[in-house]
């Protein structure tokens, strides 16, 4: 069993904040289609496309025939540790602050060997599950896993938790609390056991009782945040920009419409004040010192979220703007996921499809409840993914980006 982590007690303000070390991060450029895998949390090797053999580490031919046609096809995850140490010592800083380490070498029921992380609970010549990780230098990392679920305080593993951004005993900042996925993202994190949830209320004048039912709630709090005013971003971010661990960042304006006949702008303006500018003027108060409580312990800062949609990554006519607006926030978040890699903490993108509220009501089903984006949301940050594309209609546009994006374009068009 493992070791269950205590909630952390109130930091001294004159100690010394640990300063972030990464693991090392270079990899060959056919190692980073591991690290396409874990971005998804997928478990996927190189499989020959002409003898079938699986190989690993990743190279640019197959171990076998020489062949060149190799793709990455999602593979069985089970296997054996065949044998195990624990590093006591570590030339590296960021495992020798993290010591002792265990590593081990696991036989894959589809073939290869790989030597991998190994979690506390799994014992040699017993059966573990792999899983590839993304660590905290965002590269991937193979780890050995006890199969299944059953392990009490699995997710209080050190090892895992250096791939993960469970919200217990952290403190998340959810930016707009007014929005049905809002309010629901804020119940998944109360319901996640984290610490405290600040939740933003971009029109504070105006009474609303469901943020009044929020703050009700045990550990959550409600603070004025319009994130299209750069001096509310900059008071919020001075009263508790210092304690935010997880910042979920889902500004949501969606007006339904072309751009034809459209004959003024104000509301592709809005649209780019809440997503574009709305990201850049929380990256700027937010985002130095997310980036530098990266590795406080535990507990330290770890995850930066922004809901999206599936048309950031295709314009659906239908929604022209608010799609155009999207696809810029979703450049801007590569940036900031260069920007917070220093400090080991991920940004995690959400690329909904529909979801169940006002505005997309004469959409036709499946649509996404607010609730089920939530579980997403909270799923993703526990697995330590960067991508997720929640709902059926994500899914499917996403696999079909990948095979022919001419073709979902003209489809859309229809
Ligand atoms: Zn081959």
């Amino acid at each position: 069993m493992t070791t269950p982590l205590p909630r952390p007690k109130r930091k001294d303000p004159i100690k010394r904040t640990r300063l972030p070390a990464l693991p090392p991060a270079p990899r060959s450029r056919e190692a980073l289609g591991l690290t396409a895998v874990a971005a998804e949390g997928r478990f996927a090797l190189q499989r020959c496309e002409d003898c079938g053999r699986v190989q690993y580490p990743p190279r640019q031919l197959c171990g076998g025939c020489l062949s060149g046609e190799l793709a990455w096809r999602d593979v069985p995850a089970g296997g054996t540790l065949v044998a195990g140490t624990t590093l006591h010592h570590s030339n590296d800083v960021y495992f020798r602050e993290r010591l002792p380490w265990r590593l081990g070498l696991v036989g894959l029921d589809c073939g290869p060997s790989i030597v991998a992380h190994v979690m506390e609970d799994c014992r040699i010549g017993e059966r573990v599950c792999m899983s590839v990780r993304l660590d905290r230098s965002g590269r991937a990392v193979m780890l050995a896993m006890p199969p299944g679920k059953e392990v009490p305080n699995m997710d209080d593993d050190l090892e895992l938790r250096e791939t993960t951004c469970h919200p217990r005993h952290r403190r998340v900042l959810v930016t707009n609390g007014k929005t049905p996925a809002g309010q629901a993202l804020v119940r998944a994190m109360v319901a996640a056991e984290a610490r405290e949830v600040y939740v933003g209320n971009p029109d504070a004048w105006h009474p609303s009782p469901e943020l009044a039912a929020l703050a009700e709630l045990p550990g959550v709090t409600v603070f004025p945040l319009d994130v299209t005013d750069a001096r509310s971003v900059h008071e919020l971010a001075g009263r508790i920009g210092a304690k935010v661990e997880i910042l979920v960042n889902n500004g949501y304006h969606l007006r339904p419409g072309g751009i034809r006949g459209r004959k003024d702008v104000n509301t592709p303006r809005a649209e780019m004040d809440i997503h574009y500018f709305g990201l850049l003027r929380l990256a700027a108060e937010f985002g130095p010192v997310l980036r530098e409580r990266g590795a406080d312990g535990p507990f330290g800062a770890c995850a930066w979220v922004n809901v999206l949609s599936i048309w950031a990554l295709v314009n659906n006519p239908a929604f022209a703007t608010y799609s155009a607006s999207l696809a810029a926030a979703h450049s801007l978040s590569q940036c900031l996921r260069t920007d917070l890699l220093e400090g080991g903490v991920k940004v995690v993108n959400v690329f909904p499809g529909p979801i169940e509220d006002e505005w997309q009501q004469l959409l036709p089903p499946p649509k996404l409840t607010p609730e089920v984006l939530a579980n997403v949301v909270v799923k993703a940050l526990e697995d330590g993914v960067e991508d997720v594309y929640p709902g059926a209609v994500a899914q499917e546009i996403h696999a079909r980006l990948r095979e022919n994006p001419k073709e979902v374009e003209r489809e859309l068009s229809l």
